[in-house]
């Protein structure tokens, strides 16, 4: 639903004789409208950590403070250093991720051990968010290989994680693994019973900084990033990103490899 732009560009060629050239450049405009929403939001993301920063690095300066006042106030100043980090490091990942070809030099890497490392981390946000009382559950799969770019298959998994881990409650269950499709491709599956999406958001959510509860993600550590970065790895391996949920109910992300990264058997 956006509406058509046509330049029209006049050239007199002659006495009383003009050319008319007319080109559409709705996607251009759209482009350019993408790129300003874009620059904004990250102006955005950056400005309230900053501001925060600044607010209380004020206060140390004027107030006469006791230790531990000084000590709580370093913290609140760290946890904001710490998120500008990730938004950072996200975006840097983004713009790698939009500005290089596909890997091509893919490595062979067992799905066993991708998954292992990725639970890992998320085992440690758990423990920090949810206090060790959240289940995180690996299933076993069947024995294979998938060829990529190592760092951005484990990125992309890490991410659905930690963002079920974030947005599931401390007594929740969240389930990982992986199956091999009928066409022998390669399905990675992250599924929680957390409060899930309305479907009017899912079209939306790998948008970058599309968020359903802004301050939600931001308590939680959230750069808005993540599904835009999952999504740039599936396509880019070939693949593609599903997300079903009901609201309620839960919500499953699986990012699919088709088969010619695939290869069965036990790694050697
Ligand atoms: P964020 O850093 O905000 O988590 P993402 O791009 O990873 O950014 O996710 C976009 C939005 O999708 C989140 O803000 C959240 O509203 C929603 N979302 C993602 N994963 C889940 C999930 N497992 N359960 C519920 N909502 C989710």
């Amino acid at each position: 639903g956006h509406p058509q732009r046509i330049a029209v560009q006049i050239f007199p060629y002659a006495k009383g004789r003009r050319l008319m050239l007319t080109r559409d450049i709705t996607a251009i405009e759209l482009a350019e409208a993408m790129r300003r929403d874009f620059v904004a939001n990250v102006s955005h993301e950056i400005r309230s950590p900053l501001t925060v920063i600044s607010g209380f690095v004020e206060t140390l300066q004027t107030l006469n403070l006791s230790d531990a006042e000084r000590a709580h106030f370093l913290d609140l100043i760290a946890q904001q250093a710490q998120r500008l980090h990730t938004l950072v490091d996200d975006l840097l990942t983004l713009s790698r991720l939009e500005g290089s070809p596909a890997p091509d030099d893919a490595q062979w890497v067992a799905a066993n051990e991708l998954l292992l490392e990725a639970v890992a981390q998320a085992q440690a946000l758990s423990k920090v968010l949810h206090g060790g009382e959240q289940s995180l559950v690996l299933q076993p799969g069947p024995a294979l290989d998938v060829a990529g770019a190592r760092n951005e298959l484990l990125s992309a998994l890490s991410n659905l994680l930690s963002n079920a881990v974030r947005y599931t409650p401390a007594h929740g269950r969240i389930e990982v693994g992986w199956r091999l499709l009928p066409d022998e491709g390669v399905e990675f599956y992250v599924t929680d019973n957390g409060p899930g999406i309305a479907p009017e958001h899912l079209p939306r959510l790998t948008e970058r900084f599309y968020r359903v509860d802004r301050s939600r993600s931001r308590e939680s550590g959230g750069t808005g990033l993540g599904l835009a970065i999952v999504k740039h790895v599936a396509q880019r391996h070939g693949g593609q990103l599903l997300i079903d949920s009901q609201v309620g109910v839960g919500s499953t992300f699986r990012l699919r490899l088709p088969p010619a990264r695939v290869c069965v058997g036990p790694a050697g």
